[in-house]
């Protein structure tokens, strides 16, 4: 009985502690983003991406994501963003591979929301 309250104490404070880590882990993705993007270059036109690429590729997806729950406020989106960067001189949109360590030229992503995946 004694261990009752320190256990629901420990539980209560791991599930409190949950969203400030992934808070955390967002930003520290978005640092580690910034420093790719301050050293690497545009696949498509080689100019330096900068933190401009990676600031308005943040807004691109803020902008969708407020207009689909704008347009659909019933729906749960899940959105899988498939790139990292778009370039401010030319407009193009890259990620970064891991795998390789480059940043590699994608195909601008679909805005219809039919292309987004639905979570009912
Ligand atoms: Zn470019």
């Amino acid at each position: 009985m004694r261990l009752i309250a320190p256990i629901s104490l420990v539980i209560l404070v791991s599930f409190m502690a949950l969203p400030i880590v992934a808070i955390l882990l967002a930003a520290r993705s978005q640092r580690r983003l910034a420093k790719i993007a301050s050293r690497k270059n545009c696949p498509r036109c080689g100019e330096l991406l900068g933190a401009k690429a990676l600031f308005a590729a943040n807004q691109w997806k803020r902008e969708l994501f407020h207009k689909l729950m704008n347009e659909h406020p019933d729906i749960r989106f899940r959105l899988n963003w498939t790139f990292d960067f778009i370039c401010s001189a030319c407009g193009a949109h890259s990620a970064y591979c891991k795998e390789t360590g480059m940043v590699e030229g994608v195909e601008a992503p679909e805005t219809d929301v039919a292309q987004a995946k639905v979570t009912p």
